[in-house]
This record gives structure tokens, C-alpha cells and sequence, in this order.
């Protein structure tokens, strides 16, 4: 792993890693997160911080109000950076703070933001999983690949995560077997559905029934995108899309003349021959 940056970097990492709003102060959890989707550094690097996003990011919770005020993009930066320049250094602070008092018996929300972006990031969480098991943690990933290797085959004792829709592997889900979280229009379209919502605790995502039903955020311009649709219908309507069109495309592209090179006692065909003069 790499070493930790000289001082004059180090300066500008996180002093505390941990945070707490209203809601988790609530339910007795703090927060972990990073940028939401993808950010640019300061030096110029693009990260991909949740990588198998799909139309959740036309809808990103973490992309309005508050996510985006300077200050908090800049804590969100501060965080990636730390992992990004130094994970053995951030997997130690993050332990070292897990240490303190306060957080034994406490829930901690891996990623209020952003999402478990590389191997190396996710087998660190596991790590600390393993070495705070007074400590509890949870986590909406979209990384179902990265969880179906990494994770299922022996997850932390102390370590719940919901697979949440929206995301560019929603059609790896399998709602009868797995955990999974999915954004409805309001409340009366999880009842209807059967669905139980999550609104009253968001510990319910991982300790309450499996099929976890989220209210979408009221932001007018989310809801027109979203026009009444689960997260899970609307991504499902993009992947048909797109497999419709790559359909087409291979379609057309059979119909175009091959290029396969001719023996050379290959006799042209009168077509052939009129493509060639
Ligand atoms: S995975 Fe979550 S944080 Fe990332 S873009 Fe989607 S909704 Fe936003």
C-alpha cells in the first residue's frame, strides 16, 4: 500500500472521519461519505466514486441541498483523497477513531455518499469490519459484482448491506433472494406494492423486512424525471433501451458488405463485382 503523503499534504486530510446529522444522531449511527457519482480533485484527477450508478444519478439525493455546499464538497474530497493518496494511513485513522467510546454499540452508515468504488476500498471496510466488532455497519451499495466476490462468501458478523436499484447491475438482483432497496414515487406506492418503507429509521434497510421501499426525495425536478416509476422500472426501461439499440446497431452492421478477404481463386459474385467496380 502506498506510504503516507509528506506533511504539508497530510495537513489537508480529515481531522475527525466520522460525522453526525440530525437523523443519525437519532439512531444512534454517523456517517461516512464521500463525493456522490464523480468528482474531479484538485490536482486534476477524475474519480469515479460510484461506478455502477445508473439512472440514480439523475436523481441523486447527495447531488442537492446540502451535499452541495462548499464546505461539505470539501469534506467529501478531503475523505476520497485520504483513501485514494494513503489507504493504509486512512484504514488506520478510521480505526483508531472507531476506538473511541462513543462508538461502541453504534451503528456506522459506510457511505452516506458515493459507494464502494474499488476492491482495495472495500477489502479495507472489511478489515475494520473484522477489527471493531463492538461496532456496528451497514451500507446501500450498488456494487453487486463487487459484493458477490468480495463479501457474500464471508461477511463480517458485525456488516449489513441492501442492494439498492437504480444502478447499471440492477438485472444481477434477485428480489427473492437478496436484500434490496428500491426509490418509489411516496409512501402509498410502497404500501401498495407491499413494500416496507424505511422512512422511520434507515437502520430498517438493513434490520427490517428484505424488501426495503425508499420515498423519493420531494425535489420537483426529480419527481418529473422519475414520473411515477420505481427506480428499479426506470432503470429496467433504459436497459431495454440500450439493448434495443445495440440490437440495431448489429443488425445494421449485418447488412453492410463483409470485408473477409477473398481467396485467391475466389469468383466474384455479379454483386461483388459491382461493389468492386
Ligand atoms: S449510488 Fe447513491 S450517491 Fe451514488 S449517484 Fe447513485 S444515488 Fe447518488
Amino acid at each position: 500500500m502506498p506510504a503516507s503523503l509528506p506533511g504539508s499534504q497530510n495537513a489537508d486530510r480529515p481531522t475527525r472521519l466520522l460525522t453526525q446529522n440530525s437523523e443519525m444522531r437519532k439512531i444512534g449511527a454517523w456517517n461516512w461519505s464521500l463525493p456522490a457519482l464523480a468528482v474531479r480533485l484538485a490536482d486534476g484527477r477524475a474519480v469515479k466514486t460510484c461506478p455502477s450508478a445508473g439512472v440514480c444519478a439523475q436523481a441523486c439525493y447527495a447531488r442537492h441541498g446540502t451535499y452541495t455546499w462548499p464546505v461539505v464538497q470539501a469534506k467529501h474530497r478531503a475523505n476520497l483523497t485520504f483513501v485514494l493518496d494513503d489507504l493504509a494511513g486512512w484504514e488506520s485513522s478510521m480505526l483508531t477513531e472507531l476506538s473511541a467510546a462513543k462508538f461502541h454499540g453504534a451503528w456506522i452508515r459506510i457511505h452516506d455518499s458515493g459507494d464502494f468504488f474499488s476492491d482495495p476500498y472495500l477489502l479495507a471496510w472489511l478489515r475494520i469490519c473484522h477489527a471493531r466488532p463492538d461496532v456496528n455497519f451497514y451500507a446501500y451499495t450498488k456494487e453487486v459484482d463487487r459484493f458477490r466476490r468480495l463479501v457474500e462468501p464471508n461477511p463480517p458478523a458485525n456488516f449489513l448491506w441492501v442492494y439498492s436499484y437504480g444502478g447499471t447491475q440492477d438485472a444481477a438482483l434477485d428480489p427473492g433472494v437478496d436484500r434490496v432497496a428500491d426509490v418509489f414515487p411516496d409512501a402509498q406506492a410502497i404500501a401498495s406494492a407491499g413494500w416496507a418503507s424505511q422512512e422511520a429509521s434507515d437502520l430498517l434497510a438493513v434490520l427490517g423486512p428484505r424488501l426495503v421501499g425508499v420515498p423519493a426525495n420531494q425535489i420537483p425536478a426529480y419527481l418529473k424525471r422519475l414520473a411515477g416509476r420505481r427506480f428499479s422500472e426506470w432503470q429496467a426501461e433504459v436497459d431495454a433501451e440500450r439493448t434495443a439499440r445495440r440490437h440495431l446497431r448489429l443488425a445494421v452492421d449485418n447488412t453492410r458488405p463483409t470485408t473477409k478477404p477473398r481467396t485467391p481463386d475466389h469468383v466474384q459474385t455479379p454483386i461483388e463485382q459491382q461493389e468492386a467496380a
